[in-house]
């Protein structure tokens, strides 16, 4: 297994190049046919709307047992890159797999790179597909490893982000379709929308997140729980251990005594 790590990043690097060499290929290709398969879609941004869908709407939207319809853009089949992100294996920290032909890479933006060069057939492309184009209302920014600069607040984005956040609300979750859409309607709009002002102090997911008990959490917990007796264990012998040795040791400073006395 270490053997296999050493090689790893040659192999990789290796990988890399034929990527590299044949998409070169194709891009020439690409560059005849007036580039036909660009994709105007940032695979990064939506990859972090799909985080906050994940994380701050669906827990509300699975506590509702909601089903989101395919004509909300936020529903699975309006991502462009989900098949493609459902075939990353994450297999160990610097090991991943693409799904479709197994190959291994080293870091996950070589992973995306291959998928742009080899496997961009498998994107569904069509209009209103691109989850980075949702990123403004739902404030990506804040789980993009992105520096957050202080700048001014700009009223028209501000109201720009504010309309297609409602027209969000309204198109996934219409009063008109029950008790629980009413809910969530409600709930996208305090969650993601309130945020979209300059006047004003709300900050975006106020409803909170998904509760995830980390792995560090129970295994702390699991450790000190099996611990603790140890403990107490090893303070009671230490304490009969001193108790004992002071016994010990006027047992033997009275036979002194009653020897000197003989
Ligand atoms: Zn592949």
């Amino acid at each position: 297994m270490r053997n296999d790590f050493s090689n790893f990043n040659f192999a990789n690097l290796v990988f890399y190049l034929q990527d590299f060499t044949q998409s070169a290929a194709t891009r020439t290709l690409k560059q005849v046919k007036e580039d036909v398969h660009e994709i105007h879609c940032s695979r990064e941004r939506s990859r972090g709307a799909w985080t906050i869908i994940q994380e701050y709407l669906m827990p509300f939207v699975e506590k509702e047992r909601y089903r989101i319809l395919t004509r909300c853009r936020l529903h699975p089949d309006n991502d462009v890159y989900r098949d493609q992100e459902q075939h990353k294996i994450h297999k160990d920290t610097n090991e991943w797999r693409c799904g479709y032909c197994k190959k291994r890479f080293y870091e996950e933006k070589y992973l995306d790179r291959h998928f742009d060069n080899r496997h961009h057939n498998l994107l569904n492309e069509s209009h209103g597909r691109c989850l980075a184009d949702l990123c403004g209302a739902l404030h990506c920014d804040l789980v993009l490893d992105i520096v957050q600069r202080k700048t001014k607040c700009n009223p028209a984005a501000a109201a720009r982000n504010k309309h297609l956040c409602e027209s969000l609300a309204h198109s996934c979750f219409p009063v008109n379709e029950g008790p629980s859409a009413g809910r969530l309607h409600e709930l996208f709009l305090r969650q993601f929308c309130d945020a979209h002002t300059c006047t004003g102090n709300q900050k975006p997911f106020s409803r909170g997140h998904r509760k995830q008990i980390s792995i560090l959490y129970l295994v702390i917990s699991i450790l000190t729980l099996l611990l603790l007796p140890l403990v107490y264990l090893f303070v009671y012998l230490y304490q009969r251990g001193i108790k004992q040795g002071s016994q010990e040791l006027r047992r033997i400073s009275l036979s002194g005594r009653k020897k000197k006395s003989h």
